[in-house]
């Protein structure tokens, strides 16, 4: 056969498998079509396994003679010169969603324009268009489409079940409307309404109303010029896949894995094996660092710098997380005997102050508004936090790990100090206040049950303590902190230790050498295969250091960056820590439980040990009532 330049349809066919892979897909398309049109208002109804779709809007409309033009290839009315692709505002550019999906379905568009007097309707079968016609119709858009692909019977047979594509629908809406929480929603599926969003007014809203959980908590972080701000459940509400991560970058849904990496990275040591976080979270960034063009669907987005974007994420919910305001209550910040005098003028020791519902819920009583943090904490209270944690630091020995008696310090504290101060996202985690309100010391010991469980109570509630749980938390914290804060003993090896692993992980490995050192590991190629350790942080085993070495070197390889380094370290240090700490089964005087519960207000995340299992479960009083019959 000679060569042939291929008709504009077969183009359009080829390209449509692209554009329109699935009906999920072609839905997205349509429905960013509306709002690119200022739609307020969307309704979808979809059938038949996703071969009947339409999409009604409310937007500005199209005109008579922008009509046909609307389904040619490359026509659009959004940008005009290459330039305008680093500058987007709308969410097409393309100008390809309807030449394909109408080359390969029967398209009706109907349109109104504010001023126009009726509406006009533009039917095409497979990209034959007909002639225009006049018809009733409000303002806006509406585009069906229907017999989807059979003019390609191969592709048709590519469609997975009906209620698999109705499925990939309905999750592509929730993505819409996440992105659109000032969109009004409106779904049918095979004629039955399925959801129904009305227009919130802000992401938390929507992502409540989406999600099917409440309350949901914010956090925000920027690095440099990537700025994420996040909105996520607490770590007991939890999803068994990573499907509700739900990200977007320019408000546009993506798929990348790096991002849902920073995700997953952020709730590390609060989520047991096989849990994923139930998140939603925004990235924002100058248009000129981002590239949305590197794929026609638009599902991915090439970041100039993705890793000030997964620090950006990470820091969003790490920030928030760190204070686990589903556990504390601002109240008890000030009602602290420490803090004397200084937030006297409400009197949070009258529980009906702090817990107007008094719904079993006190916890969320407080964090109903805005972000999940105490933001009306006065300032005096943050200073005295900042002093008292620098003499508080690890003065104490009942926790500690193996002391410096045995060799000497390598390198000093001076470098790991340095490191630790670059290290900007974890600011949050060296600075030990009592990031817990004091919650944990203001529980009243009762006793200790199956010298197991701590039992205590607290106002309008029963709280169990899990003794290993919480102790394997603080002994991980301090470690973590003792390796942040250079505190750590370096241990020099006679002989390099030779560890034997693959030679792309070798050299993965040496790449980062210097980042590795900041974490006191030194090493030094010793062949092809083999990295040698020269020195190495003191409480980890020489048994295990290969082990450690060789995950880190897997994450190296997978990632890249220093971040997931420090996750190697903090998975040492949870084993380290759980290795190191009293056992279920272990009497406690009533003193021990005491101290254990003062250390816990000094660390973050304290309500879930470093494995993610959580630290402590509550029985509300009012529970008990009802148990006992006393109120229904
Ligand atoms: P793109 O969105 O990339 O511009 P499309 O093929 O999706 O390309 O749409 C082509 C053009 O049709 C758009 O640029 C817009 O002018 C017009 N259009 C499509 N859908 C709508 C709608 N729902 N309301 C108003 N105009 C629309
Ligand atoms: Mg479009």
């Amino acid at each position: 056969m000679s060569i042939q330049v291929l008709s504009p349809e077969v183009v359009d066919q080829i390209a449509a498998g692209e554009v329109v892979e699935r009906p999920a897909h072609l839905v997205k398309e349509l429905v960013e079509n509306s709002i690119d049109a200022g739609a307020t208002r969307v309704h979808v109804e979809f059938y038949d396994g996703g071969r009947i779709v339409k999409v009604i809007d409310n937007g500005k409309g199209m005109s008579p003679e922008d009509l046909p033009k609307a389904l040619d290839r490359f026509a659009t009315s959004k940008i005009s010169k290459s330039d305008d692709l680093w500058s987007l505002k709308t969410f097409g550019f393309r100008g390809e969603a309807l030449a394909s999906i109408s080359s390969v379905s029967k398209m009706t568009l109907t349109t109104r324009r504010a001023g126009d007097e009726q509406a006009y309707q533009l039917i095409s079968e497979y990209g034959k268009k007909q002639p225009i016609d006049r018809v009733g119709g409000s303002q806006g858009t509406t585009v069906l489409m229907e017999n989807l692909f059979e003019n390609m019977p191969a592709r048709l047979k590519f469609l997975k079940s009906d209620a698999a594509e109705h499925t990939a629908i309905k999750t592509t809406l929730k993505a819409m409307a996440l992105a659109h929480h000032d969109v009004e929603f409106r779904i049918q599926e095979n004629s039955k309404l399925v959801n129904f969003w009305p227009a919130c007014k802000d992401r938390k809203e929507r992502a409540e109303q989406i999600l099917e959980i409440k309350p949901l908590f914010v956090g925000e972080a920027s690095r440099e010029y990537v700025k994420a701000y996040a909105v996520f459940a607490d770590p007991h509400n939890v999803a068994k896949t990573a499907k509700n991560i739900w990200l977007f970058a320019q408000n546009r849904w993506v798929q990348d894995r790096s991002l849902q990496a920073a995700v997953n990275e952020a709730y590390r040591s609060l989520l047991m094996h096989g849990e994923y976080p139930i998140a939603a979270v925004w990235v924002e960034t100058d248009p000129e660092y981002i590239d949305v063009n590197i794929h026609p669907t638009k599902s991915q987005v090439k970041f100039h710098d993705p890793s000030l974007a997964f620090r950006a994420v990470a820091g969003a919910l790490r920030a928030t997380l760190e204070k686990a305001p589903w556990i504390q209550q601002s109240g008890q910040l000030r009602s602290q005997s420490q803090f004397g005098e200084a937030g006297g003028t409400v009197d949070y020791s009258d529980p009906a102050a702090s817990y107007p519902s008094a719904k079993g819920l006190p916890n969320f009583a407080n964090y109903s508004g805005e972000a999940g943090v105490p933001t009306e904490m006065p300032k005096e209270n943050l200073a005295f936090q900042d002093s008292t944690f620098k003499t508080t630091q690890f003065q104490k020995k009942d926790f500690s790990f193996p002391a410096s008696s045995v060799q000497q310090p390598k390198v000093g504290y001076h470098a790991l100090m340095d490191a630790a101060e670059s290290r900007e996202e974890h600011s949050s985690t060296e600075a030990v206040a009592p990031v817990s309100g004091g919650y944990w010391s203001s529980l009243e010991v009762l006793g200790q049950a199956n010298l197991t469980y701590i039992v205590t109570q607290h106002r309008d509630k029963m709280v169990f303590v899990d003794q290993h749980a919480a102790h394997e938390r603080v002994a991980y914290e301090k470690l973590m902190n003792a390796w942040k804060g250079g505190k750590i003993d370096i241990q020099d090896f006679l002989f390099p230790l030779a560890i034997d692993m693959s030679p792309e992980k070798v050299e993965g490995l040496l790449l980062l050498a210097k980042d590795i050192e900041r974490l006191g590991v030194f090493i030094e190629p010793l062949g092809p295969g083999t990295v040698g350790v020269k020195a190495a942080p003191l409480f980890i085993k020489e048994a295990v250091l290969g082990k450690v070495l060789d995950r880190m070197a897997t994450e190296v390889v997978d990632q890249g960056g220093s971040y997931s380094l420090e996750r190697a370290v903090g998975d040492i240090c949870a084993t380290m820590a759980c290795h190191s700490v009293v056992r279920a089964g272990q009497a406690l005087s009533h003193d021990q439980m005491k101290n254990l519960l003062r250390e816990m207000d000094h660390f973050p995340l304290s309500s879930f040990c470093p494995h993610g299992r959580p630290v402590s479960v509550e029985y509300p009083f009012y529970k008990l009532e009802k148990d006992f019959g006393r109120i229904v």
